[in-house]
């Protein structure tokens, strides 16, 4: 009798850890595919839930010890550094995460890891001169660009997170100085997502635009948005100095995670080849371990030796309640 109630004990702990719970911010229809490709290899079972990162930290925060939650995926180094400083995240040490992804886009304390890389890069109208196009990100703040830029709001993590590079690489003075050039140079009230500004720089509405560079991957890869992508070339700026700003979407372990083996085995499978591929053909990202391949679309806008502002990744969140307020200061709705 003791024995059976100890072996079904081993059962239900085995059938346990052969799930993982993931609070995703990407759709479930999206990454279900690369999440049965892991189902496959190990046996695993991924239940995935799906919210933007905002609502997912909420939901993490309320729950407490109670979540189901085993891993969150997320974007922006400004989100996962949201979710550590909440208290909601738990140190992994894994030689594989460690190898694979270079310090600078993981947290010092292994609390989260930078999955995929992005760039947030200014796009210009073909009918503009390519010698009117910015070197810096800073430049954009010149009189010349008055009423020709548009941009997102600043409520949008992906702008606090750029205005966070800005402060960390040339300080606050100036980047609230520069945050105050951009509004005088708006050509519009900042309204619509990424996509939105690309379809703006087509249609005439302004010349300049900051946006993901995987947007123009989307767009190009739909014949409905792809005429509006292909009137825009891509900039990347400060490629003389700190590179073009850079950032992560990535992957932490929940605090109080359940399925911890099954939890590391599902993060360290998000630096394997195939999940780096998918990362890099079916999200127009950049791959983040050294030996994945950026894709072909990709490649058509992004130079070999393009630089990205790597350095400042991993402490853009630590500047975001400064960039925040310098947003509210200088009236970037
Ligand atoms: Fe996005």
């Amino acid at each position: 009798m003791r024995l059976i109630s100890l072996l079904l004990i081993a059962l239900g702990t085995a059938a346990q850890a052969d799930s993982v719970n993931v609070y995703s911010s990407r759709g479930e229809s999206l990454i279900r595919p690369l999440f049965d490709q892991f189902t496959e290899q190990t046996g695993i079972d991924v239940k995935v839930l799906s919210a933007d990162p905002g609502a997912l930290l909420s939901r993490l925060r309320l729950e407490g010890s109670a979540t189901p939650a085993d891993v969150i995926l997320t974007s922006d180094a400004g989100n996962l550094a949201a979710a550590k400083d909440a208290n909601v995240l738990q140190a992994v040490d894994s030689d594989i995460l460690e190898s694979a992804i270079e310090s600078s886009l993981q947290d010092k304390d292994n609390q989260w890891f930078g999955v995929s890389m992005r760039g947030r890069v200014v796009v210009a109208a073909n009918r503009v001169d390519p010698s009117e196009d910015p070197a810096s990100i800073m430049d954009l703040a010149d009189d010349k660009y008055e009423g020709r830029i548009c941009v997102r709001s600043s409520s949008n993590v992906y702008n606090q997170s750029m205005l966070a590079g800005i402060i960390i690489n040339h300080g606050e003075q100036a980047a609230e100085t520069w945050a105050q050039g951009i509004v005088k140079n708006f050509a519009r009230i900042p309204e619509g997502n990424d996509r939105a500004q690309i379809n703006a720089v087509a249609e005439g509405k302004c010349d300049f635009a900051m946006i993901n560079t995987y947007y123009l991957g989307i767009m190009l890869s739909d014949p409905a948005q792809a005429p509006n992508a292909r009137e825009v070339r891509v900039v990347f700026t400060d490629q003389a100095s700190t590179g073009n700003h850079a950032n992560v979407s990535g992957i932490a372990m929940t605090k109080h995670a359940k399925n911890k083996v099954a939890a590391q085995k599902l993060m360290e499978f998000m630096v394997s080849e195939s999940a780096q591929t998918w990362y890099a053909d079916d999200n127009h990202e950049y791959p983040i371990t050294a030996n994945a391949k950026t894709s072909a679309l990709v490649k058509s806008w992004t130079p070999d030796d393009v630089k990205f502002d790597k350095a400042a990744v991993a402490n853009l969140g630590a500047y975001n309640a400064a960039s925040v307020k310098i947003f509210d200061r200088v009236g970037w709705p």
